[in-house]
């Protein structure tokens, strides 16, 4: 109980930024709608910022955006629930997003039409506080026969969706055939090498 209790997870808030035109151009030589930049979220390391990642939904799809020539940004920000992040009311937060982006020299304020806030609590589980002993929980919740832990916060495991889907198709493999070992599922996802990859 003590160990279940004392996993540590990082929480996370995604914001919405509306705007009409990015500040940053298309210096690439990969075509986009509109010639927009093509990049489907960018990693930011500037220091002075809170910002982490930025993505682009336009380029996961342009029907993610209802107006051809406007683009939806998400923000994202890692943060932990009840922070200074956290507690911000929407709409200061969307203000520090935008002024956020302005720093970036991203965009500029007077082309933003609308945005968004959606807080993810336990969004990423950490390996950090009682994970050192999670082994032990492992091994007990395996003695409960018609009880399966799947999926990244069912496992406590950094899983991506693939990971997230496979247990679950595993365990349903297992009920289906009787098998009551339940090794198949925890051993997904547990090679060192990190699966995605860029082509
Ligand atoms: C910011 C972020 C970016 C990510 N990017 C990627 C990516 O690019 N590629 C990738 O492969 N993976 C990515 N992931 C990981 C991916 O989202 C997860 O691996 C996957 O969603 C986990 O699936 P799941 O079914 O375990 O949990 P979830 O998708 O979280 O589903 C759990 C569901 O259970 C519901 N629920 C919770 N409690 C209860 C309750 N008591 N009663 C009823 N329902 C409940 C929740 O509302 C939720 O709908 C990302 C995750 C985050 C947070």
């Amino acid at each position: 109980m003590d160990i279940a209790l004392n996993l540590v997870y990082r929480d996370f808030i995604t914001a919405g930024i509306l705007t009409q035109e990015l500040k940053v151009k298309n210096t690439t030589k990969f075509k986009t709608v509109n010639n927009i930049i093509p990049d489907n979220w960018i990693y930011v390391q500037e220091k002075d910022v809170k910002l982490g990642r930025i993505q682009v939904f336009n380029n996961w799809s342009p029907y993610m955006v209802a107006q051809e020539n406007d683009i939806w940004l998400g923000l994202e920000y890692f943060c932990n629930e009840g922070d200074e992040l956290w507690s911000m009311p929407d709409k200061n937060f969307l203000q520090f997003c935008i002024q956020e982006l302005e720093k970036l020299n991203f965009i500029h304020s007077n082309n933003v039409k609308d945005g968004c806030v959606i807080r993810v609590p336990k969004a990423y589980p950490s390996y950090i506080g009682s994970y050192n002993c999670l082994y032990k929980l492992i091994e007990y919740v395996k003695t409960i026969d018609n009880l399966y832990l799947i999926g990244r916060n069912g496992m406590h495991r950094y899983n991506n969706q693939d990971h997230s889907m496979m247990s679950a198709i595993v365990a349903v493999e297992n009920i289906i055939h009787g098998i009551r070992n339940k090794d198949n599922v925890w051993n997904i996802n547990i090679e060192e090498e990190y699966h995605e990859k860029t082509t």
